[in-house]
């Protein structure tokens, strides 16, 4: 039977939204992995939190669970623990995880949970209307920040680097293709994957021009396991947005070790 992951559900982003190519993006996936017998479609779960990225549960006919604001790890680390078969994916804002539930996010990457993150990150709180988040640049102007942001932003690269992620990308929602390629190694890595999406709020903070001449794509073969590099990468300040998989390890995943330590217990018994 053909699959088919759309829902009724009207869809109620802003009209031109990139919310919606990461959506147009995240099916077409799907839909490539289940036809190639990668992956089953009832093996697939979605966490969302709380923002303008959480619609996509509406819109998308798969196993999905909204979680509480910045909350989406703890409840995909507890369905992969419950259930290691399953396929968990997250989407979270920039808002939700950086601002909300760092702490989930940065204990998720240390422990190198078999899960997948994937932040539509459009630096600014949207669904509530444009107050800074942790990632909105200083200067920023918006709801809560009138006269500007007086706080420098964190960097969720360098964050999920060096708190162990074991695969960590960026791509740019406008790019569907591109996005497509970064979800699928996301998708296929064994153990914590990010992907920030830079996705522009078109209504409260629109940053597609200053993004416009700054993005590039990394050369295809770029290292993808040298801490050091990834973080040099991510960290450059010469003006220029690098896309693509900056870092890519293999390591014991936290499910992996829950499973060999139940193992021994129950050898010893
Ligand atoms: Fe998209 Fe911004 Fe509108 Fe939310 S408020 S739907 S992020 S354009």
């Amino acid at each position: 039977m053909e699959l088919n992951l759309q829902t009724t559900s009207k869809i109620t982003w802003c009209p031109g939204c990139p919310n919606s190519q990461i959506l147009v993006a995240f099916r077409k996936v799907v839909t490539d992995l289940v036809s190639e017998n990668k992956l089953k479609a009832e093996n697939i779960v979605c966490a969302v939190g709380i923002g303008c990225h959480g619609k996509i549960s509406d819109y998308l006919n798969l196993n999905t669970f909204t979680a509480l604001h910045g909350r989406p790890i703890p409840v995909m680390s507890g369905i992969k623990m419950a259930n290691p078969d399953l396929c968990v994916i997250g989407f979270s804002g920039d808002g939700d995880s950086f601002s909300e539930g760092i702490e989930h996010l940065i204990h998720a990457a240390r422990r190198n949970s078999d899960i997948k993150l994937l932040i539509h990150d459009n630096q600014v709180f949207a669904l509530t209307t444009g107050q800074a988040t942790a990632l909105s640049p200083k200067g920023f102007k918006g709801k809560s920040t009138p006269g500007g942001k007086i706080e420098e932003p964190l960097n969720p690269l360098s964050i999920v680097l060096t708190a162990g992620a074991t695969f960590v990308a960026r791509t740019y929602a406008g790019d569907i293709v591109g996005t497509e390629k970064i979800m699928k190694a996301a998708i296929a890595h064994k153990g914590f994957a990010f992907v920030d999406i830079i996705q522009p709020c078109i209504t409260f903070f629109d940053t597609r021009d200053y993004f416009k001449d700054k993005l590039y794509w990394l050369a295809e073969g770029n290292p993808r396991n040298d801490l050091n590099e990834a973080l040099n990468l991510v960290t450059n300040d010469d003006g220029r947005v690098p896309l693509g998989i900056f870092y890519d390890v293999s390591k014991e995943t936290f499910e992996e070790g829950l499973g060999n330590i139940q193992i021994q217990i129950s050898k010893s018994k």
